[in-house]
């Protein structure tokens, strides 16, 4: 760690406090805020706080030693990108043009790659049903049709959404939320593939309310699903630039950057420095308790801060550890908010050829418990391919396959993975040669599970905090929505809260 205001020392200043036998890490005087997690939510947190016409102190605490969290891009040999984790984010509604807005605030607009609406990676999306891809209806004219592997065209589904009652309960599974409004067949191949594709759960128990929120919206604003859609919400006002006109103009379906994903954490990284906020890196916090005084210690291996408030972008489960003995129900609900591992196997093969154009496909749990579904990244991005262009595909494995095996305790090995994904890569998309490249990776518990009543756990999770006044804002993936878009919001907001209750007090 570097040396200035924030290097460890051995002499608190006046307005530090104890910290066992630990020395305090010291600030210029006035508030503090410290952030939890240097994923992309608490990377945007620490953005929107330092962007504030008075900004608080930020400190920014990762416990690993690079930024970024799941969002990691790796380069092969030729230069070709490689996604461990997201590949591609959304441009659409009002956060996805927020994040474009930022995305032109970093200084990151020549860097974007899009996929344009009148691309095949836009157009084209796969389910690989009894051994077969099949392309996924568009249109009006799609959903006439007959589209296997549905036994009779969407259209049916439609109406059957049309003449059902509004449901009743506050929240539903997925599955039974999909079963009940559209039909047994697009439950259990198109919202079962879907949640896997997602969140890499089971629609049998994600929450509907919480996991796909305008679906469940639309049922109880306008008593169809389909009605609610077309009707929609309102207008919402957006945020304008010209890279969000030029995303809208050509009907952007996603898009990623040159370099991967990755260069928006850095690019995060380079204005927080360069803006006065402090980022301590390979630092995981181990503890948190409230002094008298009602400010945060937080506990660092061998030293400590101390905040005004402290915003927690780490995973609920994680955070729940860290409480004190204080926030008892908080940790609970927390520790309640659990996560699923994937494995991402990342292809390349040289002169080999995709059966089909598109965005990639996923795989029902009916047609294979093992595989989550494959992207077919050169199609998207072919700009990352790397000097000798070859074809990149990423198999995502998961689901019930992996919880059993990780809950037997045997080792899971680079190798099993790899002959799964390359199995699976032979058997959907005939590509049976050998790979001129991979790469293997197993996320554990990456990616948060909002069950069924997910909403509960929120609210006494907000209850308790309002009830005790408590400096901490929830932010991060394991709260309001998984996407990299959605985690930027929840960073935004954890800001915006903090700079209106400084206004105010
Ligand atoms: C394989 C995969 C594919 C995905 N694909 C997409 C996609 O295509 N599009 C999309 O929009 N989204 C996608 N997502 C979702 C999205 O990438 C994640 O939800 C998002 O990146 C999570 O960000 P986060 O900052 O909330 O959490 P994280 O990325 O988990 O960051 C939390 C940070 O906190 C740190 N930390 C944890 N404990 C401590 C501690 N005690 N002290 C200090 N630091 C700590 C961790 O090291 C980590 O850096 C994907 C996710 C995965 C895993």
């Amino acid at each position: 760690m570097s040396s200035g205001p924030w290097a460890k020392t051995a002499v608190p200043p006046a307005h530090s406090l104890a910290c066992g036998d630990f020395p305090l890490i010291s600030f210029p005087m006035g508030r503090t805020v410290v952030v939890l997690g240097g994923g992309i939510s608490g990377l945007a947190a620490s953005y929107y706080l330092s962007r504030a016409p008075c900004p608080p102190k930020v400190v920014l605490v990762e416990g690993s030693k690079r930024l970024g969290g799941w969002i990691r891009s790796i380069r092969g040999p030729d230069g070709a990108i490689f996604e461990l984790g997201p590949r591609g984010i959304r441009p659409a509604g009002v956060l996805g043009a927020q994040t474009l807005l930022l995305v032109s605030e970093l200084g990151l607009d020549s860097e974007v790659l899009p996929v344009r609406g009148d691309h095949p990676a836009a157009q084209n999306r796969f389910l690989y049903v009894g051994g077969a891809l099949h392309p996924l209806p568009t249109g009006l004219r799609g959903l006439l049709r007959p589209s296997p592997p549905f036994s009779k065209p969407l259209f049916w589904a439609g109406l059957r959404d049309l003449t059902k009652p509004r449901g009743k309960e506050p929240d539903e599974t997925v599955h039974s939320f999909t079963q009940r409004r559209l039909g047994p067949e697009v439950a259990s191949l198109a919202m079962d593939s879907l949640c896997r594709g997602v969140f890499a759960g089971n629609s049998h128990e994600l929450s509907i309310r919480s996991c796909f929120p305008s679906l469940f919206q639309a049922e109880q604003s306008h008593r169809s699903v389909i009605l609610g859609l077309l009707l929609g919400a309102g207008q919402k006002p957006q945020p304008d630039s010209a890279l969000i006109r030029q995303a809208r103009a050509e009907r952007w379906s996603q898009w990623s950057l040159r370099g991967g994903l990755e260069m928006l954490p850095q690019a995060f990284e380079s204005h927080l420095t360069s803006s006065g906020v402090h980022v301590l890196r390979d630092q995981p916090v181990y503890g948190l308790s409230l002094q008298a005084e009602g400010h945060w210690k937080v506990c660092l291996g061998d030293s400590s801060l101390e905040a005004d408030h402290v915003i927690s972008a780490i995973p609920a489960s994680e955070l729940s550890k860290l409480l004190p003995a204080d926030a008892a129900p908080l940790a609970h609900v927390l520790s309640t908010i659990t996560a699923v591992s994937v494995a991402v196997v990342n292809l390349q093969y040289q002169g080999a050829n995709l059966p089909v154009q598109g965005f990639g496909h996923l795989v029902p749990s009916s047609e294979d418990p093992v595989v989550l579904g494959i992207v077919y990244d050169s199609v998207a991005f072919p700009e990352q391919d790397g000097s000798s262009p070859g074809l990149r595909v990423t198999v995502m494995m998961g689901g019930s396959w992996l919880h059993t095996l990780e809950a037997s305790g045997c080792a899971l090995s680079q190798e099993l993975f790899l002959q799964q994904a390359q199995e699976a890569v032979a058997t959907q998309l005939g590509l049976k040669e050998q790979p001129s490249h991979c790469l293997v990776h197993l996320h554990k518990n990456c990616i948060p599970q909002y069950t069924l009543g997910h909403w509960q756990k929120m609210e006494s999770a907000m209850q308790f905090l309002a009830a005790q006044r408590l400096p901490l804002t929830l932010a991060g993936a394991s709260y309001d929505g998984v996407a990299v878009n959605d985690c930027i919001e929840s960073g935004r907001q954890a800001a915006v809260r903090i700079l209106g209750t400084e206004r105010n007090s």
